[in-house]
């Protein structure tokens, strides 16, 4: 018997013959002698269509909370049909909210950070032998009032849970059969990856891999929580997340990853003196606002132009601070292109390998891609391109990295790449 935690996105739970099947698969795992802690998220896209309806009775940015208070509605009404759907089948189950089984987390609505958990109540249900079954995405505040914990939170929440129950295996359903070099969806060649480890997860859905939530990952890296990616619409084995990973052949790169998303910010003309970025991004980060890339060049006159990437969804906010602090810097104007987006290779093997920046570029190059920005790190290269360019070359990076011959033998892999 072994304690294990299974969430279910979205899609798995989008309709009742979805959230029946769900049942039959989490009383499989009851039956066989578990103790089953199930998450799950509200059905399809239940949260876009409430950010839907509270943009339709308030056009400026409603207030954080009440839409916490909303949002974490969508993950109320799946837990309870799935707990019925249990029911149904003979097994015993019961659903709570995450403020009922203690996630308590910071006050900051719509991206609050668990600071703990008090698994009492769930292990008091486990010991009665009844499936509990957990609302992803959200928590409540030491005054109890709710909150949610960012876009894609339901991983977060599995993961938190997982390593608070010392679970054998966090098992997380989804509507592809694991982890793959690419989004299967935009790389029809993208291949499954047997394993990956927390790193190159991390780093990937840092960049775009929407299969896991990003914050999700920092915690299952933090404390090495076992993680299975797969299928809810089959029974094939995913992919396993792990410390540990065998290279993989010969590849430097596990994978190729595109994020939409972001937009680009541009000072002019910024005095180049000590304490300017100081100034520019201590007013940012003040609004909580997260900066990623940020190019500044050596000036030659005096004067420099600072460009900055942010979320498109922080845009507005960011270039009023910029305004703001761009006349008191006594900088020229501010400008932003939205119409960017991010391609990045992620690989372990990065670390003993060089040579993979000019291959990125290469790839680029030859499908006529201008690269805006650069980034790196000691696993990934990023690189700001036009995002009606993003398509293509994500799909010429991932070939161009032999990512579609994973799967054949390290020998084939290798003549493959020698006849390109
Ligand atoms: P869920 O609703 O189950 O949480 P998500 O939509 O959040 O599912 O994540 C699954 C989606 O992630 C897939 O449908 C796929 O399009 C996308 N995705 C992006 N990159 C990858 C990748 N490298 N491997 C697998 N899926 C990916
Ligand atoms: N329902 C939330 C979202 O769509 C949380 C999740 O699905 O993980 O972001
Ligand atoms: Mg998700």
């Amino acid at each position: 018997m072994a304690l294990i935690v299974q969430k279910f996105g979205g899609s798995s739970v989008a309709d009742p013959e979805r959230i029946k099947r769900v049942a039959q698969r989490v009383v499989r795992a009851h039956r066989a002698r578990h103790q089953v802690v199930v998450v799950v998220s509200a059905l399809g896209d239940t949260t876009d269509e409430l950010l839907q309806l509270a943009s339709q009775v308030s056009r400026r940015r409603p207030p954080e909370r009440e839409m916490d208070m909303l949002l974490a509605t969508g993950e109320q009404v799946s837990a309870a049909l799935l707990a019925m759907a249990i029911h149904a089948l003979g097994d015993k189950a019961i659903s709570f909210t995450g403020a009922q089984v203690g996630i308590v987390t910071d006050r900051a609505h719509t991206q609050a950070r668990i600071q703990d958990i008090s698994v009492q109540r769930i292990q008091q249900a486990l010991a009665k032998g009844w499936v509990v079954i957990v609302t992803g995405f959200q928590g409540m505040t030491p005054d109890h009032d709710i909150t949610t914990l960012g876009r894609g939170g339901s991983d977060l929440t599995a993961v938190a849970l997982a390593k608070a129950l010392n679970a054998k295996i966090c098992e997380i359903y989804t509507d592809v059969e694991g982890v793959y070099t690419a989004d299967p969806r935009i790389v029809p060649t993208a291949r499954k990856l047997p394993t990956i480890s927390y790193d190159e997860m991390l780093e990937l859905a840092s960049l775009g891999a929407q299969v896991m939530q990003a914050r999700s990952m920092e915690m299952a890296k933090k404390y090495e929580v076992p993680l299975h990616i797969r299928s809810s619409f089959s029974r094939a084995t995913g992919t396993i997340i792990s410390k540990e990973v065998r290279a993989m052949e010969d590849l430097v790169v596990s994978g190729v990853s595109l994020q939409k998303d972001e937009a680009k910010v541009t000072i002019c003309d910024v005095p180049d003196r000590p304490g300017i970025a100081a100034t520019i991004f201590t007013r940012i980060s003040d609004v909580n606002i997260n900066v990623d890339m940020i190019v500044q060049n050596v000036s030659r006159t005096g004067l420099t132009d600072v460009s900055f990437t942010v979320s498109r969804e922080d845009l507005a906010k960011v270039l009023r601070v910029a305004r703001r602090v761009a006349s008191e810097i006594k900088a020229g104007r501010v400008i932003h292109d939205d119409g960017i987006a991010k391609v990045s290779v992620v690989g372990l093997g990065m670390r003993s390998h060089s040579g993979i920046a000019a291959k990125m570029f290469q790839v680029l190059a030859k499908e006529s891609v201008n690269i805006d920005m650069i980034s790196t790190s000691e696993i990934k290269i990023s690189c700001i391109i036009r995002k009606d360019q993003a398509v293509k070359a994500v799909r010429a990076l991932h070939d161009g990295f032999g990512l579609n011959k994973l799967g054949l033998k390290p020998e084939a892999v290798k003549l493959a790449r020698k006849k390109r």
